[in-house]
């Protein structure tokens, strides 16, 4: 699967620490360098066919059609894309009117990923998103009406404007929708950001925790009741909808990344591109990009596949777990996992652990608790 990181955002929304700029300066340097390290990275995932695309940032709806089309062409040049390949733009709904929409009909683009967040005007603009409660809906509408199904849509929680009976609201409107697939976070506060600023000021209130548990136990409510599986922490999903190329990253699967900060895997190393528009375009000129590395040990593996599958229905497999990596790793797990289970907080399902409903608000607690460090 390939990712590209496209680096631009006409706004910097107040809670965001991804790698974008605002300016559209170096757009054509950019889109040249992406396929520029195609060319330069085309084995790194060693041959393999490519079942999925996704186009993340950033915002790259900002990108016209032609240029995602000659994208995905020059990925074609060099891999094999299979007939079925997901191939899905984040897009935000201020991008998404109907002239955008219909050519985008015209590439191979079959899954949206739109960034609704919230469907009301005065949580849009504390976020300092680039679009209004409007173009929320007639973005989710446009697309429909296009005839593409595959439509996903985020939400956030948790944050101080998100009273309870708004939150039940924009569940509720997504649904209306019939949206077979939605990813919800819970907003949190990264440093440096404006809204870490703005707390520190006294100017808004801070994020509490406990709303956040409530509103995400409203979301799992809200959304089992209606049909949706819980298949991931953050993700839900009806019939069967999975986002294939979300689901291929917690199944371990390889991955190139492609574009500043973009993040790959091949099974052994982690590989990351510098976050810096100019670099980058200087290190792939040159053909020696600004990137970093690191092996994974057997540690970092294990913890890893605990990490991910804890967060997904499926689960912890002691089958998995047994056959990659080994009988020891089995009998710790079991141990450190048992007062989960005594708690009702971890379930054991044919072989499988999982998380209840009441363990989703502790995932990464629980996960931590199974970690093994070197001197175990
Ligand atoms: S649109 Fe997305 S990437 Fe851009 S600033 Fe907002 S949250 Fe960040």
């Amino acid at each position: 699967m390939i990712y590209f990181h496209i680096p631009f955002c006409k706004q910097a929304c107040h809670y965001c620490d991804f790698h974008f700029t605002t300016s559209l300066k170096y757009k054509s340097e950019i889109l040249q360098a992406l396929k520029d390290e195609i060319t330069l990275r085309n084995h790194y995932l060693q041959d393999q066919n490519i079942h999925s695309i996704y186009f993340g940032g950033g915002t790259p709806s900002l990108l016209s059609a032609d240029e995602i089309k000659a994208l995905i062409d020059y990925v074609a040049k060099y891999f094999v894309l299979a007939h079925d390949a997901e191939i899905t733009l984040e897009a935000n709904p201020d991008d998404l009117n109907l002239q955008k929409v219909q050519s985008l009909k015209n590439t191979p683009i079959n899954r949206f990923s739109i960034g609704i967040q919230s469907f009301f005007e005065e949580d849009l603009r504390w976020m300092n998103r680039a679009h209004n409660s409007t173009e929320a809906e007639t973005a989710i509408k446009t697309v429909q009406d296009a005839g593409f199904q595959n439509v996903t849509a985020d939400l956030i929680y948790g944050y101080p404007l998100l009273t309870n009976e708004k939150w039940q609201s924009n569940i509720a409107k997504l649904v209306d929708f019939s949206i077979p697939h939605i990813s919800s976070y819970a907003m949190t506060i990264e440093a440096k950001t404006a809204l870490a600023h703005f707390i520190k000021q006294g100017k808004t209130a801070p994020i509490q925790d406990s709303q956040s548990a409530v509103q995400m136990t409203m979301l799992i409510e809200a959304l089992s009741s209606q049909g949706y599986d819980h298949y991931e922490i953050s993700n839900f999903a009806k019939n069967q909808k999975y986002a294939k190329h979300n689901t291929n990253y917690w199944l371990g699967k390889h991955y190139l990344g492609i574009g500043p900060s973009s993040h790959s895997f091949n099974g052994l190393s982690r590989h990351w591109n510098i976050s810096n528009n100019a670099k980058y375009i200087e290190g792939i000129k040159n053909e020696k990009p600004f990137a970093e590395s690191e092996n994974l040990s057997f540690y970092d593996r294990i913890n890893e596949y605990l990490m991910t599958s804890l967060r997904t229905m499926w689960g912890i497999s002691l089958n998995t777990i047994q056959n990659n990596f080994g009988q020891d790793v089995l009998q710790h797990i079991a141990k450190q996992i048992t007062p989960f289970i005594a708690t009702k907080d971890v379930q054991m399902i044919e072989n499988h652990y999982t998380l209840t409903n009441k363990g989703k608000l502790l995932a990464d607690h629980i996960a931590s608790e199974l970690f093994l460090i070197e001197d175990d």
